[in-house]
């Protein structure tokens, strides 16, 4: 019979494998400390590897070679801009310190990529978001798995894949280790770890009840695109220890579209014409969306494209509809076909001139090689909105080490990634998340080998929000005294 718990132990226990746990392996691991991986899926990659693969840096290499300059205080510009905007619409709490690590350290992520045989193709300009050309497009998302690969072969690293983890485990208050399960066969495993643990599990986005305590109940529904093991596992485990979760309710709504989609299609509305920028801010997509009668509306391509990316359009929430012609396509989705046939055409005659701006929306992300929408047949896949990813996690401290609700680091234990929510407001930038991961993930794999979690050894505690009970004198407030706010 087989042993009801298997018992290994490692100096770091990573869990979650997407950009930040990856990051995070490799960085303990060339620390030369041995390491646990633990993954839900049957693949490293997390949503990274299904994703579009934007990515922001900060300073580039690449943005070198193109002239493009670039700083810290450029980027926590922008960065504060789009806080500016999402503190509009949640109750937002932002870690500069965080994004300035970010800024610092993401070059340096590039140089790993690259370095790693990561291929980016071109710079996505969002003008309104990044005020300099810093997105980069992966030339295949995939690739950003595989370049971690050999970390994962590396003999001082042990993976178990299809396993997840449930429980920490803590002693005199430090995080000493994690209880996970093997969903097939039910195994158990008690994963003991000499320095630290890592949360990298990503966000809650596939966790409709998790969301519905931070989301109306409406909006907690929206369907999600991504991968479904992505449940707030590493919230819930770090929340039962005392870690402080901010930004929770943070989920920003989006158009379920891949912005590699988007590139090549444009929106018709229910007259058969174009309403918007299809490339531009998130928000202001849905917002646009919503305007329309009935919220009906369609992404249009044609062939060549429909082909290229049948992977991506058949991940989309509505089915896909397809016409030998643009008028027998404006029937079956209940548009004026003329209406619909001017709109295809005024957009290909805009991608036969020169100019970089659409005259009509400001559109500025354009078709690969201005390829125009001329190919036979034509589909359209409705507009539907939902989510792609969440923005709350713990607040943590420049070495990333889990900070609990009264501000002290918590002992062992550290977050990267979509655990982590001092970066993720200003995500609205586009290309920070998984970026963010790769970046952050680096630290915290380094700290937690290093051991960081002794009190003052641990790196800047972020905007602790409140003060330790430990350190509070005990005063008797009289609400009724004089000068009190009592009424
Ligand atoms: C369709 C789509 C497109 C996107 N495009 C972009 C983009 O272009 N640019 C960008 O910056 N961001 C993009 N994002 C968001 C981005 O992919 C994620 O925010 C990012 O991958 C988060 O990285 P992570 O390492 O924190 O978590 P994830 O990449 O989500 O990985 C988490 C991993 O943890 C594993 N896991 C979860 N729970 C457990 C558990 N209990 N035990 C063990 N393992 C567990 C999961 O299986 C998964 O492998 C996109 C997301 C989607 C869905």
């Amino acid at each position: 019979m087989a042993d009801p718990v298997r018992t290994l132990t490692a100096d770091v226990v990573v869990l979650g494998t997407g950009p930040a746990g990856m990051a995070a392996v490799a960085a303990a691991a060339a620390q030369g400390a041995e390491v646990i991986a633990v993954e839900a899926m049957e693949h490293i990659g997390g949503n990274a590897v299904w994703s579009t693969g934007y990515l922001a840096f900060v300073d580039s290499q690449m943005q070198r070679e193109q002239g493009i300059e670039d700083d810290e205080e450029t980027f926590v510009a922008d960065a504060r801009a789009m806080v500016a905007q999402a503190e509009e619409r949640f109750g937002v709490e932002w870690d500069e310190e965080l994004v300035r690590l970010y800024a610092r350290e993401s070059a340096e992520t590039y140089r790993i990529l690259t370095g790693r045989g990561v291929r980016f193709s071109r710079f996505i300009p969002r003008p309104r978001q990044h005020t300099v050309d810093r997105m980069a497009a992966v030339e295949d998302s995939w690739m950003l798995g595989r370049a971690f690969a050999p970390d994962f072969a590396l003999p001082n690293v042990t993976t178990l894949f299809g396993t997840v983890a449930d429980r920490l485990v803590s002693e005199d208050g430090r995080i000493t280790g994690v209880l996970a399960h093997g969903p097939a066969d039910g195994q158990r495993h008690a994963l003991h770890a000499r320095r630290g643990v890592v949360l990298a599990t990503g966000g809650y986005q596939s966790n409709p009840e998790l969301r519905r305590r931070y989301q109306p109940e409406f909006v907690a529904r929206a369907p999600y695109l991504g991968v479904d093991t992505c449940r707030g596992d590493g919230h819930l485990m770090g929340q039962a220890v005392g870690g402080d979760l901010i930004n929770m309710t943070f989920v920003p709504p989006l158009v379920i579209v891949s912005s590699s989609v988007v590139e090549d299609a444009i929106a018709v509305n229910g007259a058969g014409e174009r309403f918007h920028d299809e490339a531009g801010p998130y928000e202001d997509r849905v917002e646009q969306l919503h305007a329309q009668p009935g919220r009906r509306a369609w992404y249009v391509v044609d062939d060549e494209v429909a082909r290229e990316k049948a992977g991506l359009i058949g991940q989309m929430p509505e089915p896909l509809v397809q016409a030998a012609t643009l008028t027998e396509l404006a029937a079956a989705i209940g548009v004026p076909g003329e209406a619909l046939e001017r709109t295809v055409a005024g957009w290909n005659a805009f991608l036969g001139t020169g100019a970089e701006v659409d005259p009509e929306f400001g559109r500025v992300v354009l078709p690969p090689g201005r390829r125009r929408c001329a190919t036979a047949p034509f589909t359209a896949v409705p507009m539907v909105e939902g989510v792609n990813f969440c923005c709350g996690g713990f607040r943590v401290t420049t070495d990333m080490q889990v900070v609990d609700v009264f501000g002290s680091p918590i002992g062992g234990l550290f977050a990267a990634g979509d655990c982590v929510g001092g970066l993720n407001p200003v995500s609205d930038l586009g290309g920070v998340h998984i970026c963010g991961g790769f970046t952050l993930g680096r630290v915290a794999g380094r700290a937690a080998a290093r051991g960081v979690h002794d009190e003052g050894d641990h790196g800047t505690v972020l905007h602790a929000g409140m003060p330790s009970m430990l350190d509070t004198k005990i005063a008797l407030v009289h609400l009724d005294a004089p000068g009190s706010h009592a009424p």
